[in-house]
């Protein structure tokens, strides 16, 4: 028989249940054990979820209070000492929240362990911090614990570990190589090898995504050192990758002493023809067919027909599976109560994937009579899906045959974009702005809320955030910055907010998908073609320019960052995508442009975070996202200004890159980089001019003047002063008045003294 399993399941609990409850317990709402009862109801429920639905496994040590990466640091012993952990007795859960948020309810304030993306996924984990001299002791009973409880309900566990060669790769450590750690990490494992095997566990998922990177000879090397270490017991290991294809390690992976090898034909459908030539047919064969990333409905026709073929090969040792941790899909779609149904029955959550997974097994296992009925629903489902007059809009395929050569190119070149620019804006030396948002107070929150819930009308909606816009104009205008922004208050979201206005988006009312600790996100659907049936910003941004003799900055989210923190249709190529939405702005940047705006921001936060895994990739990714940005900009005349936001500080290796998008102002963040990004600078010449963040907004910690002045001379020995402006290192939106008005108040004083020093 080929058996069923999923990588994982969500574990925020289909309302957010643990969301709620971490936040009442770190509010002194609720005490430990209500928090822990809370774990343990949304644990049980997702092992009975796959349980009733006939999964041959129920997946153990995928649940965590915070982050599984975390929860592997506690159970390696990996506690810097900082956190003051006393490593004779077990890790206590306020010590994890402690690494996890520099807080906790009993213990006084520390700084957080570093939170960084977790592959490509827009899930973040806490990332190991390795000291020099690192032990590794077995310090939490968590995952043990959790395997007697799923036991104890009669379940048949298989549960799922980091593997030691990414768990060394997640981590950081300074001034030694992590790979020395490894002989000594090994023996931990082994000695939580055994004590699995005294639960009579018999299958391991050790997670090994590492295996989807380029991997350098010496990392090869150590993965076959490592697990000839290990010693099994006789558990059967499930060597598990996910998030790419496996590339050259397929040779290393074979010569691995583990029984079974878990591969993601989602994300490189292309492997499994190679895979499963080259995989022994005495060895377990996972194929991950169903999505865990996306929302979409699995073709479970040609799915069935892929695993039959599969079967004849593996046979009992054929496991169906999820191609990755359900982690990164909603929990339930039968929540969803709004959704269109048309566009409903296309999709699939956790729950209803589980099920998919149930039925292919059924299917080869017992043939295709046992699930006739189920195929032809999803016959149809797929089907409706192709035909559905909501998803192709013909004006938008021909609007793509139009682009032509030119379509992505400004007219002329950025020197002389520059001079009709200066002519029109006159803007002093270092002109000083803000990235776009300014604080979203409760009242700002409350009036989209109470606009949204039909308890205002339009109108004193509208006048309710041209209250809001004219404020926030005025605070900029006393501070006296040079270019203004509206402030963004009617925006909930930086991409919601466009989705809603553009054709082809849906949105669920509780997608809601863990991005970190308590935090989630519930990212737009793109099914369809997009189009922007009438302007999105306009109207605002006319309405902060009627109020100043200033620039107004129009604020325009890119199509990258739309993409990426989105789920975006599978049935074309999503560079496709991304030329539709790109065209959708271009239009809204023209529009801007008529309407007398000469500056314009187009944000591209996720332009980084969204590169391919594998460096081979990145060309391809940047040329068309290159392209797209280029789209969206390339409308406008030689005088309206095209400015960028990018947050993150490392953006030396994709350099050209940011270039070729051709902005003529990019603003970007670097304070918390420590200036890292300006050593691009020593040999890149940065052709257009650039606002590398003074100030550190992510802190309340407000700059003072001198810091700011020391922080742009640092810059101005990269950058010469006609290229810099002066601003924070992204939106302000998460932080509060007062500080942001000392914040900015001080940046500008900085910036009147620098004018003077330069003789201004
Ligand atoms: N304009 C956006 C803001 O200021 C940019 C946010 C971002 O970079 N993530 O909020
Ligand atoms: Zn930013």
């Amino acid at each position: 028989m080929a058996k069923t399993h999923i990588l994982g399941f969500p574990r925020i609990g289909a309302q957010r249940e643990l969301k709620k409850s971490l936040e009442n317990y770190w509010n002194h709402k609720i005490n430990q054990e209500e928090l822990l009862e809370c774990g343990r109801q949304i644990r049980q429920s997702n092992w009975k979820i796959q349980h009733d639905s006939g999964l041959d496994f129920v997946t153990v040590g995928d649940f965590s209070y915070y982050d599984h990466v975390l929860d592997t640091s506690a159970l390696l012993g990996v506690i810097p000492s900082k956190y003051k952990h006393d490593t004779t007795t077990a890790i206590n859960l306020n010590t994890i929240f402690s690494m996890a948020r520099g807080k906790s309810p009993d213990q006084e304030d520390v700084t957080a362990l570093a939170m960084t993306k977790w592959f490509n996924t827009n899930y973040h984990y806490m990332v190991p911090e390795f000291e020099q001299n690192q032990q590794f002791k077995l310090s939490s009973s968590k995952l043990f614990d959790e395997i007697q409880e799923a036991k104890s309900l009669g379940y048949n566990v298989k549960p799922v570990i980091i593997g030691p060669l990414t768990y060394l790769w997640l981590g950081r450590s300074d001034n030694f190589d992590k790979l020395s750690l490894l002989p000594q990490l090994i023996e931990t494992y082994n000695e939580i090898l055994a004590k699995l095997f005294q639960l009579d566990i018999t299958h391991v998922q050790i997670d090994e995504p590492i295996l989807t990177l380029e991997l350098s000879q010496k990392w090869q090397e150590a993965f076959g050192l490592a697990y000839k270490q290990l010693k099994t017991n006789g558990i059967k290991l499930i060597l598990t990758t996910y998030f790419g294809d496996l590339g050259d390690n397929l040779k290393l992976i074979k010569s691995l002493p583990v029984a079974g090898l878990h591969i993601d034909i989602c994300s490189n459908s292309k492997q499994l023809v190679t895979v499963a030539n080259e995989w022994s047919c005495n060895k377990i064969l996972s194929v991950g067919i169903i999505n865990g990333r996306n929302i979409w409905k699995n073709d479970l026709n040609k799915s069935f027909e892929i695993l039959k073929q599969l079967k004849t090969k593996f046979d009992e040792n054929l496991w169906v599976a999820s191609s990755t941790s359900l982690l990164h899909s909603p929990v339930d779609l039968t929540n969803e109560k709004s959704l269109n149904p048309e566009i409903k029955r296309w999709l699939s959550f956790a729950i209803q994937k589980i099920e998919e997974i149930s039925i292919l097994g059924r299917g080869v296992n017992y043939g295709i009579n046992l699930i006739k009925d189920e195929l032809e629903q999803n016959a149809q489902d797929i089907e409706s899906k192709s035909t559905s007059t909501l998803i192709h809009d013909s004006k938008v395929q021909n609007r793509i045959s139009t682009i032509d050569a030119a379509t992505d190119k400004r007219k002329n070149s950025f020197e002389q974009r520059i001079k009709s620019q200066d002519e029109k804006l006159n803007l002093p030396l270092f002109p000083t702005t803000t990235i776009g948002s300014f604080p979203q107070t409760s009242a700002i929150r409350k009036i989209r809320q109470e606009f949204k819930h039909g308890l205002l009308t339009k109108d004193a909606y509208i006048k309710s955030i041209q209250k809001e816009i004219k404020s926030t104009i005025s605070h900029q205008e006393k501070l006296g910055i040079d270019v203004l922004v509206h402030g963004e208050a009617e925006r909930n979201d930086m991409v919601e907010y466009f989705g809603e206005l553009l054709n082809g988006f849906a949105f669920t009312s509780n997608g809601w998908v863990q991005s970190y600790g308590s935090r989630c996100v519930k990212p737009p659907i793109i099914y369809g073609d997009v189009k922007r049936p009438k302007a999105m910003t306009v109207k605002w941004t006319l309405y902060a320019q009627s109020l100043t003799n200033k620039q107004v900055k129009g604020m325009l989210t890119g199509p990258i960052t739309i993409l990426s923190w989105s789920f975006v249709r599978d049935d074309q190529a999503i560079k496709d995508t991304a030329l539709q939405i790109a065209l959708a702005l271009r239009d809204e940047v023209c529009d801007l442009e008529n309407a007398g705006i000469n500056i314009i921001q187009i944000d591209e936060p996720a332009f980084r975070e969204a590169l391919p895994l594998k460096k081979n990739d990145w060309q391809e990714y940047l040329d068309w996202a290159v392209y797209a940005f280029r789209i969206a900009s390339s409308g406008v005349s030689d005088s309206t200004q095209i400015h960028t936001h990018m947050c993150y500080s490392s953006f030396n290796d994709v350099i050209q890159a940011i270039a070729d998008l051709d902005a003529d102002v990019i603003t970007i963040e670097t304070s918390r980089g420590n200036l890292e990004l300006l050593k691009a600078f020593e040999t890149f010449n940065y052709p257009n001019q650039i606002g590398p963040g003074v100030y550190d907004i992510h802190s309340p910690r407000i700059p003072s003047t001198e810091e700011i002045i020391n922080q742009v001379n640092k810059m101005l020995a990269y950058i010469p002063k006609e290229k810099l402006w002066i601003n924070p290192d992204c939106g302000l939106k998460t932080r509060g008045w007062p500080e942001v008005e000392q914040a900015l108040h001080n940046m500008q004083l900085a910036t009147n003294q620098l004018r003077e020093q330069h003789g201004i």
